[in-house]
């Protein structure tokens, strides 16, 4: 297939509607107090995913049906992990294939779909997914896994700009959801595994123009862009070599491909960052910052305030991409996050400084605890994968059996805070890998790695585990085991509830003091999308894409067995109580 056309837009029935009134940076911080809206992805840029929503609640669960249902169609069913948006009485929402569709939010009739024209040999290494996309102005934003932006008219879905991220023959891709900071349009990129090198890019979300770059590996010059498009040197980030050796900085990895938060009482926006690579440590003595880290920018200026690095060295792929979510503890602004090295650590979300870190999986083996005075893992170093040179044939390093996997203790799945209950509630699993490492060389466009593994179950009964943890104390205040892993994101509201969904299908009601299932709903195929809810006329809404995929099917490893029977299947469900 070659790329002669960029794209196809296919519109329906526009013609008569109104034009919108534009979403502006004041209506998105205003996040989800504005309850007749979803603006942007973490319903509210800080990410808690709360509403404040409560006529669907521990008491009227009970009666939850559904209002519509729509199906993503043709052949592209799998790995649906979107979120939706509202706005206006609009859903804009994108599905696996980089594709993206706006429906009316109360009867689920298509008003519009883009489906992106897709070259041949892309490289997302974790299926087709797309996780969402962002509202400004007139403007719906999303990114594809080519490894470009569009932006689409509201009413009309016509492209209205477009423009390229970066190579995706050198491994570059995009699946997360834009952020819109301080009016810019934040992104980042996919590709850690191809030795991409990972950045936070800032646009004019109007134009696409670029405004600045920040590089998240230790060594790469960041750079600004003047109202003309001048571009200019913005200072390397970090010291070029202090935490690598030799020129593997150069293919670093530490791709930023979940997204990032904003808390505007910081100014600051949080990306987390990918794996350094190669997956073999050995080749690169040293911390190689800024991978597996949280990195705190100014979104002003575009640069580094602060950094803490989850996993100094990280030997097992343990992406420190997942969200840093803001709240308020002690009153003092923080935020959490769960990491996929099974910790989840509190920093202050204006220094970094380490407030509290706990594990939220039963099993650790790559550290046994996280010292709060250095802020550094209390390394195990015999649970490292050994290195290929000492080996006998210099082929095959020492194996080890590594806990959490690299499909994480949690993975790109969000968590939620409730500011009623004061507990995140983390969708975890509880699985392990065995791996070792290879030699390897970089190589444009070819898998980096230097390791190989194989994913294994911990326990028997259960690998899924949402559990309610407290951010104070690490206490784990309830939990609900699930057979297959949670690939699902989380949604707490004031109605005392927790929403997620199971790779068995079902959307799962929860409540958010007690645990105790409310609620369940079976919807075809595995949910591992992030529901949303919203009022329209009255009448509180909840959204969920259905869709099995992503990364645990293709990885799964031995835990395949678990989910061998989820059946295929691309939807979205909607649901509301019933009128009396
Ligand atoms: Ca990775």
């Amino acid at each position: 297939m070659k790329l002669k056309l960029l794209a196809v837009m296919m519109a329906w029935g526009v013609g008569a509607g109104l034009a919108n009134a534009a979403v502006t940076q004041d209506m998105i911080d205003k996040g989800s107090a504005d309850t007749g809206e979803v603006l942007s992805w973490g319903i509210g840029t800080q990410g808690q995913r709360f509403s404040p929503l409560k006529q669907v609640n521990t008491d009227s669960i009970k009666h939850l049906v559904p209002a519509w249902s729509f199906s993503f169609g043709g052949e592209k069913q799998r790995g649906q992990e979107s979120q939706p948006l509202i706005y206006n009485g609009k859903m804009f929402v994108t599905a696996s294939y980089s594709r993206i569709f706006a429906l009316d939010a109360k009867t689920g009739k298509k008003l519009w779909k883009y489906e992106h024209r897709l070259p041949e040999g892309i490289m997302p290494c974790c299926d087709v997914v797309n996780r969402g996309a962002a509202l400004f102005d007139n403007l719906v934003i999303f990114a594809t896994l080519d490894a470009q932006l569009v932006a689409l008219n509201q009413d009309t879905g016509e492209v209205v700009w477009k423009e390229k991220i970066d190579d995706y023959s050198a491994g570059y891709s995009a699946s997360a959801a834009p952020l819109i900071a301080n009016g810019l349009l934040l992104t980042g990129v996919s590709g850690g595994e191809f030795g991409v090198v990972g950045r936070v890019e800032a646009r004019d979300p109007r134009t696409g123009k670029m405004v600045w770059s920040r590089p998240t590996v230790e060594g790469h010059m960041g750079y600004v862009w003047d109202k003309d498009g001048n571009k200019k040197e913005a200072g390397i980030s970090g010291t070029t070599n202090k935490t690598w050796p030799g020129d593997l900085w150069k293919s670093g990895g530490a791709s930023t491909w979940l997204g990032g938060t904003y808390d505007k009482t910081t100014g600051m926006v949080y990306f987390g960052t990918g794996n350094p690579a190669p997956w073999n440590s050995h080749l690169r003595k040293g911390d190689n910052l800024f991978s597996s880290s949280t990195v705190a920018i100014d979104v002003k200026t575009g640069q580094i305030k602060w950094h803490y690095q989850n996993t100094p060295n990280d030997a097992w792929d343990f992406d420190g991409v997942n969200e840093f979510i803001t709240f308020d503890m002690d009153g003092r602004r923080v935020g959490g996050k769960a990491d996929r090295n099974g910790y989840f650590y509190v920093n202050d979300a204006k220094t970094g400084a380490l407030i509290n870190a706990f594990p939220f999986v039963k099993k650790t083996t790559w550290a046994n605890g996280i010292d709060l005075k250095t802020g550094r893992p209390n390394f195990v170093p015999e649970n490292r994968p050994g290195d290929p040179t000492q080996s006998a044939d210099a082929q095959k390093g020492k194996a080890v059996f590594a806990a959490p996997g690299f499909l994480g203790g949690k993975n790109q799945m969000p968590m939620a805070y409730s500011p009623d209950t004061k507990l995140f509630y983390v969708p975890s699993n509880e699985w392990g890998m065995e791996i070792w490492n290879e030699p390897v060389a970089y190589k444009k466009g070819a898998a980096y790695l230097g390791a190989s593994f194989t994913i294994k179950p911990i326990a028997d009964d259960h690998i899924g585990a949402l559990r309610a943890m407290d951010p104070t104390t690490g206490k784990i205040v309830w939990e609900y085991k699930n057979k297959a892993p949670l690939w699902g994101g989380v949604l707490t509201t004031a109605g005392n509830l927790v929403f997620t969904g199971t790779p068995e299908g079902y959307l799962k009601a929860f409540d958010a003091k007690t645990g105790k299932e409310l609620w369940k709903f079976q919807t075809g195929s595995g949910v591992v999308g992030s529901p949303i809810t919203w009022e329209q006329d009255g009448e509180q809404y909840i959204a969920v894409m259905s869709g099995w995929g992503g990364a645990v099917p293709m990885w799964g490893g031995e835990v395949a067995k678990t989910f061998k029977d989820i059946s295929q299947g691309g939807s979205l469900w909607v649901f509301k109580l019933p009128k009396h």
